[in-house]
């Protein structure tokens, strides 16, 4: 894995806002090489070994614990050091191997995956990504053999989503080389086991507030930890209040530079929101073969409900997001592995789009069982529970729908601004005539199999409209985009679907290549459903963008908060 690239290298999504399609980062849809792919099912069979021994997820569930042996064995089998490099003690895989493994691990049980998740998704990676060699040698092989577990601390009481208004501080002191940190951190995944901590803290350089990323010893004197908090779901996972009383930090542990920690925070969360991504599309493998094992046993008026066309139906919907989910995250972890730089716009809609077909789905799974999917004996409503959480935490999806959006138009945005700066006569009839060229000449997906004449033009269509929108919106709104949350969810929308337009279209056209048509038959049909959905969808958000009842949402919703709740005339 590419972990610190130098060049700039864009993702799919950033070049789609402009209507280009890069057809060496879509065709072929990759693949791990053998040597991973052999390590990937070592790995998962001594996985699926240890998990009938010893993973009893009812049993970890009531108690809201993880035991402390099971968290040795993953690390005895390697599974909590499988992104840090050989050199330093780990697997050294692939994001893709490494999302692979996280998948299973998440059909396994969810609180396992958030345990390991928040050690080396996002507890450890800040190291790994912006650690000098000290700081690696020190920390990776402990982070790897289980002498210390990771945590990721950047939330606080009145930070959440507004990450950057954290007020634990850091100040520095020039004689003793160190930071005297205060504070508290809420909800903070492994935060009672962990023995290494990534701390956001707020310093003053220069006369301004920035954030400096900070490794801390979970050793440190002034280090407290709260009790665990008993939640809805992934109860076996330990999450608890921080707090910092005059805790002492090196100066040899900032991560990174002084002051540029958001940069950290947040490239930490790209690679986390892909593994939760991998730990969802597992999620949903896991409650489709539970509910079509019970489907095809249970029988109510003489025949199993797995004949049932509305039966039938959920479950079609439950492999098409399966489909789709599976085909988006492992694009996006192929960027990664390609030395990708900004993936941020993939792994924002990996998290939001299969946190969301996950939940859509526990649904679907959950009616389809009937009665016992309620009871507390069968694991429906347990999985349930806990695939809640996927949809807020490492930033909530009305975040990345917010960051997807105003990320994606950045590019555009600049190329108006620049054009704007010019001045002059028409400049917005220059950027108009520009933006017109390059979707006439550059707006075709190229080598397609010939089968998918029908998709690659709904899907160049969608792009030309999609790109076209944007330009509009610009023009319209310029910089008042960032607070328009109607726009922000409807661009989202409709780049989420165009992303899984284009993952399952390369995946299916990799295997046609391979297989031949007839086959690819079940995945020509789940690429189709899905193309026909995300086709009415996306004419849909595009249509809203321009004919809406926003204003009057809007009025409803300040009367009814003005009201607080619902008070009608009687
Ligand atoms: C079980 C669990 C484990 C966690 N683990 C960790 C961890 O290990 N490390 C860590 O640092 N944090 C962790 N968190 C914190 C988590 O990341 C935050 O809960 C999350 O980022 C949301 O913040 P909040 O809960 O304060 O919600 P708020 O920010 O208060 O948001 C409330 C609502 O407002 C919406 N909203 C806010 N701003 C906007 C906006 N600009 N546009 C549109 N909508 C908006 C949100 O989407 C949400 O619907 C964890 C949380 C939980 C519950």
């Amino acid at each position: 894995m590419s972990t610190t690239p130098k060049e700039e290298k864009l993702g799919i999504m950033p070049q789609l806002f402009a209507g280009h399609f890069d057809h060496d980062l879509i065709f072929p849809y990759p693949k791990m090489n053998s040597d991973e792919a052999e390590t990937v099912a070592m790995l998962l069979d001594s996985f699926g070994e240890l998990a009938k021994r010893k993973i009893d997820s009812v049993k970890m569930d009531l108690a809201h614990e993880t035991p402390p042996e099971l968290i040795k064995d993953l690390f005895e089998l390697g599974l909590m050091g499988l992104s840090i490099p050989e050199e330093y003690g780990g697997a050294g895989l692939s994001m893709t191997a490494y999302c692979k493994v996280m998948e299973a691990v998440g059909r396994h049980d969810a609180s396992l995956a958030v345990t390991v998740g928040g050690h080396q998704s996002i507890g450890m990676k800040a190291i790994l990504l912006f650690g000098n060699e000290e700081q690696k040698n020190k920390y990776l092989p402990q982070c790897a053999d289980g002498r210390r577990i990771a945590a990721y601390a950047l939330t606080e009481a009145e930070a959440g989503s507004d990450a950057g208004s954290i007020k634990t501080r850091a100040v520095y002191n020039p004689e003793k080389k160190t930071f005297t940190l205060n504070g508290s951190k809420l909800w903070i995944t492994n935060g009672a086991i962990a023995g290494v901590f990534t701390v956001f803290a707020k310093e003053e350089m220069a006369g301004k507030d920035v954030i400096t990323a900070l490794i801390v010893d979970g050793e440190s004197p002034g280090l407290t930890r709260g009790k665990p908090e008993l939640k809805m779901g992934i109860r076996a996972s330990n999450t608890t209040e921080l707090n910092f009383e005059n805790v002492e930090v090196p100066e040899a542990n900032v991560l990174g530079e002084r002051g540029k920690g958001f940069k950290v925070a947040l490239e930490v969360l790209d690679y986390g929101r892909l593994s939760l991504g991998a730990g969802c599309a597992g999620g949903i493998k896991e409650l489709m073969g539970l509910a079509i094992a019970h489907a095809k046993q249970r029988k109510q008026f003489g025949a199993p409900i797995s004949d049932l066309e509305m039966i039938r139906g959920k479950i079609a919907e439950m492999a098409v997001d399966s489909w789709v989910c599976d085909s988006m995250v492992y694009l996006s972890t192929s960027l990664v592995d390609r030395a990708v730089t900004d993936f941020s716009i993939e792994s924002a809609i990996c998290k939001a789009y299969c946190s969301e077909s996950l939940w859509r789905d526990c649904n679907h799974a959950m009616q389809i069982v009937g009665g016992i999917g309620y009871m507390a004996e069968y694991p429906y409503e347990r999985l349930m529970r806990d695939s809640r959480i996927n949809m807020i935490f490492e930033g909530t999806n009305e975040i990345q729908r917010l960051y997807i959006t105003l990320a994606g138009l950045k590019r555009p945005g600049d190329a108006l601004k620049a054009m704007q700066k010019r001045g002059g006569v028409g400049a917005l009839v220059e950027y108009g005539a520009h933006t017109m060229k390059m979707r006439l000449v550059a707006n075709h997906l190229e080598g397609a199999h010939p089968s998918l004449a029908w998709h690659v033009d709904r899907l160049e269509e969608a792009t030309k409209a999609f790109s076209i929108a944007v330009d509009k919106l610009l023009v319209a709104h310029g910089k008042k985009v960032m607070r328009m949350g109607f726009l922000q969810e409807r661009v989202a929308e409709t780049a989420m679907l165009l992303y899984g337009m284009v993952a399952t279209l390369s995946r299916l056209d990799t295997l046609l290549k391979q297989r031949g048509p007839e086959a690819c038959a079940y995945e020509a049909d789940l690429t189709k459903a899905f193309f026909a959905s995300a086709w009415r969808a996306i004419r849909k958000q595009l249509a809203l963008l321009e004919r809406n009842g926003d204003q009057r949402a809007l009025r409803i919703a300040e009367g009814t908060i003005e009201r607080e709740g619902f008070k009608v005339l009687e």
